[in-house]
């Protein structure tokens, strides 16, 4: 019942040239039908009304971030109202960049989740822990105060995808085993099941994110809760198309 779900996070990547060789590549691809899988592309904002004039009408498209509330005197930020307005279904929301590097707060990511939701926007909401809380055996309390606070505002989640992001799989090349992946999406869906409901554990999409590549994603993709996948550096590469194909 949950559809396969394959994001591709361009993160602050790209020319004009090479975002329109891309969608090029990405229109030109034999990929299994909508049906089977659900593909998302997160170009850099400046790039989001060319990619969705190019783009196939069978992928969708998907900003990387948004402002909390509604917008106004925020320099420098984008509303959510401006994403809908642009007809862009997608947001990306408390990606670990952006939590490391622009202090987003877990309580800030939920007022962001919820806010994007209730302008009509799905969310790409992501999670992960650090090597360090890896390491001392905190993995499951991060990752579940991290969805906590996602939960605590937001009530409907029919227009959330979870992604588990491990901060020490990101852009290094080590790839959570397949085996650690699953553990952890199995800790996620029994977090929704005792703290948010049944139906909910049951029917959201949590995918994996951190060096997946066309080489690691079909065994990752094998694990039955395993919903998909959220691709950085491999999603600006041809092999975005064999991670989509991964779905079947
Ligand atoms: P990489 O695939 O480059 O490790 O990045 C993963 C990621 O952060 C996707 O949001």
């Amino acid at each position: 019942v949950r559809k396969f779900f394959v994001g591709g996070n361009w993160k602050c990547n790209g020319t004009g040239e090479e975002v329109k060789k891309i969608v090029t590549t990405l229109n030109e691809a034999e990929v299994p039908s909508e049906d089977v899988v659900e593909v998302v592309v997160s170009p850099p904002f400046v790039f989001l009304p060319l990619v969705k004039s190019l783009l196939r009408s069978d992928f969708h498209v998907s900003a990387q971030n948004c402002w909390v509330r509604k917008g106004g005197a925020f320099t420098g930020e984008v509303s959510a109202e401006m994403l809908v307005n642009l007809g862009i279904p997608w947001v990306i929301l408390g990606h670990s960049e952006r939590r490391a590097l622009l202090n987003e707060s877990n309580e800030f990511v939920g007022d962001k989740v919820a806010y994007a939701l209730s302008q009509g926007l799905k969310v790409i909401a992501c999670v992960g822990e650090t090597l360090e809380q890896r390491e001392s055996g905190s993995t499951v309390a991060v990752v579940a105060a991290q969805t906590k606070a996602i939960a605590d505002k937001v009530s409907n989640w029919e227009n959330v995808v979870l992604a588990y992001e491990p901060v020490w799989a990101i852009g290094t090349g080590k790839v959570a085993t397949p085996v650690q992946a699953q553990e952890v999406h199995v800790e996620l869906r029994k977090w929704l099941h005792n703290n948010v409901g049944a139906d909910v554990a049951a029917s959201t999409r949590i995918i994996y994110g951190g060096s997946v590549n066309g080489a690691n994603c079909k065994e990752l993709a094998t694990k039955p809760d395993v919903d998909g996948f959220l691709v950085g550096g491999a999603s600006l590469k041809p092999e975005f198309i064999d991670i989509i194909k991964s779905a079947t």
